[in-house]
């Protein structure tokens, strides 16, 4: 089946409050500065990346929802941020009823698939934002990527859960998208004065090797205020730490991404 012609990179792990939508948006707000066209898809019922975007709920019209049931394509449905280069499918209610409603749906783990060989020629990525399952949303962003990331919070019930992920990961490669690889692995909310935050980074390093990513993103309470002004912590506080920490892995991505076009 032919594929998008954006990069397509869900940020996904079943762990609610690990950092996936905070990735999301803040690695997708620093590859747009960089003048990447970038577009999130907003997978989750709860909104918060849509949210966190300063896209209210009664600004939502088309979404995800319509992507995936309407035939909507996602330039349809796509709406400018205040962010240049940016824009965002938008989680709106009918998203909470999609995990069931696809469990009948024809082709139900491709559709985000179809939409997006059919649309999205206007952006360079493609951002997904899982909810915190592995259900048929997860897989049908999984079955749609060229490349999975996967937010590891830095407490002791980090790797918790991991082994199932990388299983499903492993499934839908073998069952669906034998091109899905693992992006990498983002350690988030480290703290410096927690030593479990080392011991955990260090585990984690042991387990993935350099699957992880060198940029660690440290606990900074910049990055928990910004969603509230709706706005990415790059634009509510550029120089704070956790907004160097997102510019740092954006450009580690764009170094794999590179190196993977030259291999
Ligand atoms: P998920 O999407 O995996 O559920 P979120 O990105 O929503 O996780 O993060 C969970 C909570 O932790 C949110 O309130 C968010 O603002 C906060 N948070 C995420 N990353 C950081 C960080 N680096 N420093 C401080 N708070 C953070
Ligand atoms: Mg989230």
């Amino acid at each position: 089946m032919s594929r998008a012609r954006a990069r397509v990179i869900s940020i996904a792990n079943q762990k609610g409050g690990v950092g996936k939508t905070t990735t999301t948006i803040n690695l997708a707000t620093a590859l747009a500065a960089t003048g990447k066209r970038v577009l999130i898809i907003d997978m989750d019922p709860q909104g918060n990346a849509s949210t966190g975007l300063g896209i209210d709920r009664h600004q939502r019209e088309l979404g995800t929802y319509d992507v995936l049931f309407a035939e909507t394509t996602v330039e349809e449905a796509a709406v400018a941020t205040h962010v240049p280069n940016l824009s965002v499918v938008t989680a709106t209610v009918d998203l909470s009823g999609a995990e069931i409603e696809l469990v009948n749906a024809e082709r139900r783990e491709y559709r985000l698939r179809i939409a997006l060989a059919n649309s999205a020629l206007n952006f360079d990525y493609v951002l997904v934002d899982c909810p915190p399952a592995l259900g048929l949303l997860t897989l049908n962003a999984l079955v749609a990527s060229d490349a999975v990331m996967v937010p590891l919070q830095c407490e002791f019930y980090a790797l918790e859960g991991l082994s199932h992920l990388i299983r499903t990961i492993e499934r839908v490669k073998r069952a669906f998208n034998p091109g899905l690889d693992i992006h990498g692995v983002v350690l988030t909310m480290y703290d410096k004065r927690n030593n479990l935050s080392d011991m955990v980074a260090a585990d984690v390093r042991g387990f993935f090797g350099d699957k992880v990513y060198d940029t660690v993103i440290p606990r900074n309470v910049k990055v928990s205020e910004a969603p509230s002004h709706g706005k990415p912590v790059l634009i509510y506080d550029l120089r704070c730490p956790g907004s160097q920490a997102y510019i740092h892995l954006a450009s580690e991505v764009l170094k794999r991404e590179k190196k993977r076009l030259t291999a």
